[in-house]
């Protein structure tokens, strides 16, 4: 006997223990009068998760959201979905829009949301995982390097050993925090040539081996 024959034997008194899908049975009842509303019970939280990691950001449309780690909670409401996210940086012109994202995506799957943002903790460059970095550089930007002033230490106090293969020149590798290696040709002979580049978020950079002008994504 599946779940919904034994509610119907017990007039729908017993509760649904089993794993046959219990949302079914929620928006039978609740959204009869209008079968194209939605409620939190349609939907799981990893399935608005799905949805909202194919929004992409404004400004580096090759990383989604999620990557960048400005998507932080999906609340399951009784009305909907609650979407907190946290902007890169306050006042992240990019944030409205985000937002519209955001709505729209899920309007598409008739899932009602509100869309909050977070301020505390602050946004961090650290938040990016290493493939976000790699699409990135991919993209032509050159990420943001990670505990810059940390790594800065241990690279000074570290002991002189060659292991050429192991070192990942972009994640960990011997640059001092004020070295940004090119994304296009891998060199580590850059400059800075604004402090503030196509957004604040970024610098830009230009190579002295390839000539190429870089934007990067600067570390806070
Ligand atoms: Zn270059």
């Amino acid at each position: 006997m599946t779940s919904g024959e034994r509610q119907q034997a017990n007039g729908g008194q017993i509760p649904i223990q089993d794993t046959v899908n219990p949302a079914c049975d929620q928006s039978n009842t609740k959204s009869g009068s209008d079968p194209h509303l939605r409620f939190p019970g349609d939907y799981k939280t990893d399935e608005v998760r799905k949805i909202l990691s194919q929004v992409p950001d404004p400004e580096i449309p090759v990383v989604s959201i999620e990557e960048l780690g400005i998507l932080r909670d999906i609340i399951a409401t009784q009305t909907g979905f609650e979407i907190v996210i946290t902007p890169t940086y306050s006042g992240c012109p990019a944030v409205d829009q985000i937002q519209d994202d955001i709505r729209t995506a899920l309007a598409a799957h008739q899932i009602q949301v509100t869309v909050t943002t977070r301020l505390a903790p602050a946004w961090t460059t650290d938040w990016m995982s290493d493939a976000t970095r790699d699409k990135l550089r991919a993209y032509g930007i050159a990420p943001p390097q990670h505990g810059a002033e940390t790594q800065a230490k241990v690279i000074q106090f570290a002991p002189k050993r060659v292991a050429a293969p192991a070192i990942n020149l972009w994640a960990d590798g011997p640059f001092g925090s004020k070295t940004v290696p090119c994304p296009q040709c891998g060199s580590a002979d850059t400059t800075e040539t604004s402090h503030f580049g196509s957004t604040a978020c970024k610098a830009l950079y230009k190579c002295l081996a390839c000539l190429e002008p870089f934007d990067y994504f600067k570390p806070y």
